[in-house]
């Protein structure tokens, strides 16, 4: 059967920074017409879901909070699946702090009161924010990441991203973190999974990263595309053919998938 869902990463595939991949978005406008399902993952954390959802919708991709996936999302539905509701420090946006509400967690303004310690991007990081951090994992708080992206592609190349917040933790605390909520963690893929009666083999995940989106593909049993518009785009021809022999399917943009799937 083929599949009728499709995951879509964000950032390199259906924008690059502020810029949007109009072949990319023209293609997913047609798959929506041919009655594709989308949903949309991304390991930024940044922004709420609604943002994203209102984004897309602005490029005319059908789109609401609930077809959309964050590792905040991701990272707090774990915490509570696996601790209940907690108080919570956080480094990071709007966006994880409002899934962290959502949630029932507690945000707290003191490492010493933690519960556990939740890191996403954070574009206003500060030594003080890593201080309370510290505090926390000292006293032993599950450390857990959105994701480790090390950095982050932008239209004006790559910023740095919650990977490397991460990483200063990890050397000041000398520990690793407990849970990594976003790709290639398939649990991502599993949250976005929720509310559809779609089998993981029935699912295509699109993405521009081989070590995140094809990683966690591969790892759950969807069926990866690699699309070479973002981070992919500077991919050898050898490196594209060890994909192609992992049954990784490797495309120019979308308008070359919506070809292959449109009948
Ligand atoms: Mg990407």
């Amino acid at each position: 059967m083929k599949p009728k869902l499709l995951i879509v990463d964000l950032d390199g595939v259906v924008w690059l920074g502020a810029k949007p991949i109009k072949e990319n978005v023209e293609a997913l406008k047609k798959l929506q017409e041919e009655g594709f399902k989308l949903h949309f993952i991304t390991n930024n954390s940044t922004s709420p879901r609604i943002h994203y959802a209102r984004r897309l919708e602005t490029l005319g991709v059908k789109t609401s909070p609930d077809n959309v996936t964050t590792s905040g999302r991701a990272a707090s539905l774990w915490a509570r699946e696996s601790y209940g509701k907690l108080k919570v420090y956080t480094i990071g946006e709007e966006g994880l702090v409002e899934e962290l509400i959502i949630e029932g967690h507690e945000i707290v303004s003191r490492g010493s009161e933690a519960e556990a310690l939740i890191v996403g991007l954070d574009r206003r990081l500060c030594y003080d924010k890593l201080v309370e951090a510290l505090k926390a994992l000292s006293k032993g708080a599950p450390f857990i990441a959105t994701n480790t992206d090390n950095i982050l592609p932008t239209e004006e190349g790559p910023i740095p991203g919650a990977g490397s917040i991460v990483e200063a933790l990890k050397a000041a605390s000398g520990r690793d973190p407990d849970f990594i909520a976003g790709k290639p963690n398939p649990w991502i893929l599993e949250v976005a999974l929720k509310g559809y009666n779609v089998s993981v083999n029935d699912t295509i995940v699109i993405g521009d990263r081989v070590d995140t989106d094809v990683e966690m593909a591969l790892k759950a049993g969807a069926k990866p595309v690699l699309v070479l518009t973002g981070i992919a785009s500077t991919m050898s021809p050898q490196e594209v053919e060890i994909l192609r022999s992992k049954k990784v399917l490797v495309v120019r943009n979308l308008t070359e998938l919506y070809a292959s799937l449109k009948d």
